[in-house]
Parts: C-alpha cells; sequence; structure tokens
C-alpha cells in the first residue's frame, strides 16, 4: 500500500479509509455505483487547496492569478475559481461565453491565443476583458481595426517568444523559437511601435507562455530575465507596462516528478522585479494544470482480463476519448485501485475499448485485479475531460464534485440523443 500512500492525487483529498478509496468523505465505490463509469469526480477542497497555495505565495504583492480555463471548463469549476477570487485566462470565444455563464468579472480575464477571430475580439471588447494577448503583428492590425469599429480601446499585452527550452515534452513547449505561439523577442520592438500608433490599441502588458508541465525554476528566470531587459528597451523608447504576465506551466505529480511549488518560484520572480526595478508593475500568472490535475481522478471499471502471450490486458470502459493524454503525449497517470485485494499481483496493460492501438491509459503496472473492480486513473483533474470526444459514438462521462461528504453532478453522462442531437439524414 506504500504506492497509494505516496500517490499523486493524495491525502487528504483522496485518501483509503478501511481499505477504500475515498474523495473527501465520499467513497469512490459508491459513486461509481451510483452513477455509473467512466465519471470524473474532482475534489471541490483540493481546487481551493491549490489556488491558496498561490494566493498565499503572493501576499503582499500585486498579482492576478488568472485560471488557464482550458485545463477544466466545467462551468462548477470556473464558478468556484471566480468566488476564491481567481481571474482566467481565455483561447476562444467559446471560453469567454463559459466565464461570463460562470459569472467572473470581465475585468480579471486575459484572452490569449494565435488565432482569435474577428467576432472573438467584439465579444470580448464589449464584455470589457482585462487584456487581450496579441500573438502576431497582423493580429495587432486587426485587433485595432475591430476595437475602432466598436468605438472602443483594446488594452494589448504582447505574447512574445522568449526563446527558452521548458524541457518538457516537445508537444507542450511554446516557448521556442521553432513555436507558432507569440512574437520573437527581436521583434518585439517593432511590434510594440506599431501597437503603441494605432488608434483602437492601449498597451499596456507583456506576456509569455513557454510550456507546461515545468518542473524546474530555471526555464522561468530566463523567461524573465529577457521580458525584463525588454520593458527596460522599451521604456527607452516611451512605452511603459502596468503588468508583465508570465503564463503558465507549473507541472504537477503524476508520477515521481518533484513539482515546482509555487512559492519556490514566486519567491524568486518577486525578487528579481524588486531588483531590476520593477516592484512596482503587477504580476499576472496563468496557471492550468497545476490548480486542478490533481484534484480530480477518472473512475473506471474493469471489463475484462485478457491474457496474452505477450501481454495482459485489462480492458476497462474508460478509453482515449474519454482521457487523451496517454494517447497523445504518451503521458503517465496512477492507477488506483478503489479497493485494492491482497491477491497476487500482474504486470497489466490498461486498455480501452476504442478500436486504436494508441487507446491505452497505462502500461506495466502490478495489479492484482478481477472483472468488475473499479480502478481510479489519478491526475486527471487536467487536460481530462475537456479534451473528451465522442469517438466510437461513446457518449462523454459525468462529472461529479465532491465536497465533504457530499457530491454534486456537475455535468450529466451524455446520452444517445445527445451524440446525434444536429445530425439529419438526406431528403428521402
Ligand atoms: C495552456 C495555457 C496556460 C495554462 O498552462 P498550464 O500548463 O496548464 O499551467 C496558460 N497560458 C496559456 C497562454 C496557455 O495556452
Amino acid at each position: 500500500m506504500t504506492a497509494h500512500l505516496a500517490s499523486p492525487t493524495g491525502a487528504p483529498f483522496f485518501h483509503y479509509q478501511a481499505g477504500q478509496l475515498q474523495a473527501e468523505g465520499v467513497s469512490l465505490a459508491e459513486l461509481g455505483q451510483e452513477l455509473g463509469t467512466p465519471l470524473y469526480v474532482y475534489s471541490r477542497g483540493a481546487l481551493a487547496a491549490a489556488l491558496a497555495s498561490y494566493q498565499e505565495a503572493c501576499v503582499g504583492h500585486n498579482v492576478l492569478v488568472c485560471f488557464g480555463m482550458k485545463a477544466n471548463s466545467n462551468l462548477a469549476v470556473l464558478k468556484e475559481f471566480a468566488r476564491l477570487g481567481s481571474g482566467f485566462d481565455i483561447v476562444s470565444g467559446g471560453e469567454l461565453a463559459r466565464v461570463l455563464a460562470a459569472g467572473a468579472d470581465p475585468a480579471k480575464v486575459v484572452f490569449s491565443g494565435v488565432g482569435k477571430q474577428a467576432w472573438e475580439m467584439q465579444a470580448a471588447l464589449k464584455v470589457g476583458v482585462k487584456c487581450f494577448n496579441v500573438e502576431s503583428l497582423p493580429e495587432i492590425t486587426r485587433l485595432s481595426e475591430v476595437a475602432v469599429a466598436l468605438g472602443k480601446i483594446a488594452s494589448v499585452s504582447l505574447r512574445v517568444n522568449p526563446d527558452v527550452d521548458a524541457k518538457t515534452h516537445p508537444y507542450i513547449s511554446t516557448g521556442l523559437k521553432e513555436n507558432k505561439f507569440g512574437i520573437a523577442i527581436e521583434e518585439a520592438p517593432h511590434a510594440y511601435t506599431l501597437a503603441a500608433s494605432l488608434p483602437g490599441l492601449s498597451v499596456v502588458g507583456v506576456d509569455c507562455h513557454i510550456g507546461s508541465q515545468i518542473t524546474e525554476v530555471s526555464p522561468y528566470l530566463d523567461a524573465l530575465d529577457k521580458l525584463l531587459k525588454l520593458i527596460d528597451q522599451l521604456k527607452t523608447a516611451g512605452i511603459t507596462l502596468k503588468h508583465l504576465d508570465l503564463g503558465g506551466g507549473l507541472g504537477i505529480r503524476y508520477d515521481d516528478e518533484t513539482p515546482l511549488a509555487p512559492k519556490v518560484l514566486l519567491d524568486k520572480v518577486f525578487a528579481q522585479l524588486q531588483a531590476r526595478g520593477y516592484g512596482h508593475l503587477q504580476l499576472v500568472l496563468e496557471p492550468g494544470r497545476s490548480l486542478v490535475g490533481n484534484a480530480g481522478v477518472l473512475l473506471t471499471t474493469v471489463q475484462y482480463l485478457k491474457h496474452t502471450e505477450a501481454r495482459n490486458f485489462a480492458i476497462v470502459d474508460a478509453a482515449m476519448n474519454d482521457l487523451m493524454r496517454p494517447a497523445l503525449y504518451e503521458a503517465w497517470h496512477g492507477v488506483l485501485p478503489v479497493a485494492p485485494r491482497a491477491t497476487e499481483s500482474t504486470l497489466y496493460d490498461v486498455v480501452g475499448p476504442v478500436c486504436e492501438s494508441a487507446d491505452w491509459l497505462a502500461r506495466a503496472r502490478q495489479l492484482a485485479l478481477a472483472e468488475g473492480d473499479l480502478l481510479a486513473i489519478e491526475s486527471a483533474g487536467a487536460y481530462g475531460f475537456v479534451m473528451a470526444g465522442n469517438y466510437n459514438s461513446r457518449p462523454r462521462p459525468a462529472e461529479i464534485m465532491v465536497d465533504g461528504d457530499q457530491f454534486h453532478v456537475i455535468r450529466q453522462r451524455e446520452t444517445f440523443a445527445d451524440l446525434i442531437r444536429g445530425e439529419s439524414c438526406l431528403p428521402d
């Protein structure tokens, strides 16, 4: 059981009691029985604790934490973070609609993304978002035109690409020269001059987002150093900024990673800002994964145990369409039996029923299993449900929020009617 004690999802929010895995005060076995599987289960306490770890690290400093909501955009999650004072980092008009539906304050919303369309800019200008994180020269021009047509001024921050190696998976590394994101830092002064000259824009900040699942301080400090040099340069050119946005990207523990605590990173960032004479700048952060990743599990039921010459497979009722990270990034997720067995364990690949060899959730795990057993796939609170789809005509799972000894269905399981909604056949 030591593996369970050391699990990333971790006590006190997910823990064993009398040989049964619980989320806070709720038995996962009972949840699975009552609501069926696959099922996403989040802990309200874990969400609040993760946000508090940022807020406590920022006491005495001017910081706006904007939840990178693409990691988990359920309305209940958004509303909880809004209530606790968080802002939001959005990347689409759809995400804007969600934060508004959750009652969030648009003045705490930053709008990121490389491909904002005019309608998305209009919607964000109408509600008055804090700023647009602009990623290219043509976007600067378009945003100004859209703002002028609406009789508005768009606050802008330029997302610069500092060309630092975040030392993470290539698919989630975003701050290298060859990535599609941001404006190359050498071109940034020119881009700022352009932005400052346009009638529809007010230049307010600078931002970067160098990647995800980052576990080291140095990439952030390298990026910060480059941003501060740019700010120095802009000051000489008469452009002054109000905020500096370091993006998100802090890693979590999936397996044996040592995650970087927000305080460890932020103490260094605040010290740098002070030392370089920018203590007055507002710091904006856009954490996604680190606020929600270990606040959720994906519950699934073992359907079949299939023993072949080469491998043993535990075929479960969750699949790559429900949790895409293993298929997409070869991501590692912990697998916990909800009611561990004392019987001998075997090496299993935990796989779904979808017709793709990429449809696996975990490989080579030592597990003692029987048909019908419930498993909790750990660290599924970030980039889990949001990436779910309907491949193989599989309805997306329900989402549950546990709160103490209560639970709430925060999204119903999709039905067959949901699957074909909007489809129609050709006329006879
Ligand atoms: C995805 C994203 C985030 C959140 O990243 P995490 O690694 O989940 O913290 C923040 N900012 C931007 C611009 C993003 O695209």
